[in-house]
């Protein structure tokens, strides 16, 4: 049986990134990569030369069977995605699964993950949390919020700029204006920033100034 490790890239800071994991790149058969474009800069500044093949959310479904079916040869295949860790909000749940099932030798190597940074230091209780990923944008929305609005733990989203501030105006119709929050920019990059106050001071604030980068939001559960 063949092997398949899903290895964490770096969240902005190219530096992060372990070196198991540099060491599974360059040993892998193949790389399948969410993006191959973007994930040629990553492996040129770390001199791998491994073959990547696509792997992202518009082909897995078609390519799922046939990854399995060779990962039941003598190989070992290599999982990435533009960021972070693969299955977490990106590919890598149903390859994971396909290969679990089949007896493949399943891999995942610990690494970069933005949620984490941003529960860490988001000020709220972190002793337990909810990672939602990204909230519904249309269908399931309003639903998905009303349970939320009975959560206890912390909760984690991600979100892009230009739905932030639908988001908190959202969040703070269900769960209060008052309600403690934090918003985690552009994690190990050069103009991270954490924003942390109630709901609706993150509001006035994202009026006021444009927002910018990639975002966590996190939101203290309901007391
Ligand atoms: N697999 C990734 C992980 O392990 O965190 C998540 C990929 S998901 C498609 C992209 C989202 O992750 C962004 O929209 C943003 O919410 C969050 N994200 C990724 N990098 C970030 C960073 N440097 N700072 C803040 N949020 C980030």
């Amino acid at each position: 049986m063949g092997r398949l490790i899903l290895v964490p890239t770096p969240i902005g800071n190219l530096g992060d990134i372990t070196i198991r994991a540099i060491e599974v790149l360059k040993s892998a058969n193949v790389i399948l990569a969410e993006d191959t474009r973007t994930s040629s800069k990553l492996l040129k500044h770390y001199q791998i030369d491994t073959p990547m093949r696509a792997y992202h959310m518009h082909n897995e479904h078609k390519v799922v069977d046939r990854i399995v079916e060779e990962l039941s040869g003598e190989v070992t295949y290599a999982l990435i995605t533009d960021a972070g860790t693969p299955g977490i909000s990106d590919p890598g749940f149903l390859l994971a699964r396909a290969a679990i099932e089949k007896g493949v030798d399943v891999e995942c190597l610990p690494g970069a993950a933005a949620l984490i940074p941003a529960v860490v230091l988001a000020g709220v209780p972190n002793d337990r949390f909810a990672y939602e990923g990204f909230l519904p944008v249309k269908k399931g929305r309003q639903t998905r919020l009303k349970q939320l609005a009975e959560e206890e733990r912390s909760m984690v989203f991600y979100e892009s700029p230009h739905k932030i501030q639908k988001t908190l105006a959202d969040f703070g119709t269900y769960f209060g204006a008052d309600r403690p929050a934090c918003v985690a920019r552009e994690l190990t990059k050069m103009h991270e920033t954490f924003h942390r106050g109630t709901l609706s001071e993150l509001s006035a604030h994202f009026e006021a100034n444009k927002p910018k980068g990639e975002m966590v939001v996190v939101v203290q559960g309901k007391r």
